[in-house]
């Protein structure tokens, strides 16, 4: 049977938050004495990410590489709430190994240590794939795959100096991978973001496998399409967002809230037994919407 009810999906796109403007659900604390990093946190679904942590405990240290005036807001936000941890905005290119083993050390000289490594940066520079250049392939893999392996592997090495808190959570730590639909579905136009976003899978598998032994947990979120600043173009017009729910059988666009639940989970002992699985966050996208009427 059909639904013939108003679902009003092509209703005017919110705006775009700024953190004051961000209302999360009542927090459980399942994070206290823990840190977190999460890389990109001064827009998006980083600023989502590093509130919810936040406010179920951990402390976080809010990474950007543009937009500080943003992150120290955020950080200044969830360190003067009496309900959250800590926080601090720590800069670095997330692309390169000397900033990204500084933030690290300045994250452990501060909090003593790392629990939980959201990698979340992300950029896309888009071409048909004949005119991609080196310089645009290069870029979106250095920030979305060299950017990620190198934040993980900092967190493995800083999770085995540390050593186990059973006390604190049942994982020696947590790295949480932020992947896409496009780690499964094919995307023209954006060859170097989905071979990215291929690559997380495998990258996000094999230190699930490897270090699964000494309880590291490795997982990675798919999300479809949340309204961000990505994918402005995508949801900035009624006309523009009513073609974008045509790819989504839950007919709406995703919001930040949608991921940072999901990860405030993963990074959770709720999840303690999920490692090397992507949870995908998407409304439905990866279901094929394109045979709901039969193919
Ligand atoms: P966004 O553009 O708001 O966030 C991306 C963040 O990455 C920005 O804060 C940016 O400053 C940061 N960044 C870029 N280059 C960096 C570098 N060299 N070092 C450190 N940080 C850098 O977009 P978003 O939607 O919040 O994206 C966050 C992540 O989610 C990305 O990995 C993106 O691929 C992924 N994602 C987003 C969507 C979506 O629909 N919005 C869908 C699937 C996946």
């Amino acid at each position: 049977m059909r639904f013939e009810g108003n679902l009003q999906t092509s209703s005017a796109p919110r705006i775009i938050k700024k953190p004051t403007q961000i209302k999360m659900q009542k927090p459980n604390k399942r994070l206290s004495n823990q840190t977190a990093i999460v890389t990109g946190a001064s827009s998006g679904i980083g600023i989502s990410i590093a509130h919810g942590l936040g406010r179920d405990g951990a402390n976080v240290v809010v990474n950007y590489f543009s937009n500080a005036e943003s992150a120290e807001e955020l950080a200044h936000l969830i360190s003067v709430d009496k309900t959250c941890g800590d926080a601090i905005a720590i800069k670095c290119d997330v692309s390169k190994e000397n900033q990204v083993i500084e933030m690290y050390k300045q994250t452990i000289n501060h909090f003593g240590t790392v629990d939980i490594c959201v990698a979340n940066s992300g950029l896309q520079k888009d071409a048909p794939m004949h005119e991609m250049t080196l310089a645009q392939w290069q870029l979106v893999i250095d920030v979305n795959l060299t950017g990620q392996f190198l934040c993980a592997r900092e967190a493995i090495k800083e999770f085995m100096r540390r050593g186990p808190r059973p006390e604190v959570s049942k994982a020696l730590g947590k790295i949480i991978h932020m992947s896409s639909v496009h780690e499964v579905i094919p995307w023209a136009g954006h060859a170097n973001y989905a071979a990215s976003k291929g690559a997380i899978v495998m990258l996000m598998k094999t230190i699930a496998q490897e270090y699964g032994p000494i309880k590291i947990r490795a997982n990675s979120i798919a999300p479809g399409a949340i309204q961000t600043p990505i994918n402005r173009s995508a949801w900035e017009t009624p006309e523009a967002l009513n073609d974008l729910n045509k790819l989504i059988p839950y007919k709406r666009i995703g919001q930040p809230e949608d991921i940072a639940a999901a990860a405030v989970w993963l990074a959770s002992d709720e999840s303690d037994y999920v490692s090397g699985t992507t949870l995908f966050v998407d409304g439905a996208m990866t279901c094929y919407p394109g045979f709901a009427t039969g193919g």
